[in-house]
């Protein structure tokens, strides 16, 4: 009987979540920085529902 998850080392990547102490969104396996899309530095320059026409 294994009722255990595997430990695959996929796991790591999927168990991220971002970096910002308020916020607990997990990072998707696609993401390569620490924070999420909202709070990465370097994110896109669109803001909350406006766009800068
Ligand atoms: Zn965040």
């Amino acid at each position: 009987m294994t009722s255990r998850q595997e430990p695959s080392s996929v796991r790591a990547r999927e168990g991220r979540v971002c970096r910002e102490e308020d916020c607990h969104t997990r990072l998707s396996i696609y993401n390569d920085g620490p924070f999420c899309s909202v709070h990465e530095p370097m994110s896109t320059p669109r803001t909350r529902g406006r766009k800068i026409a």
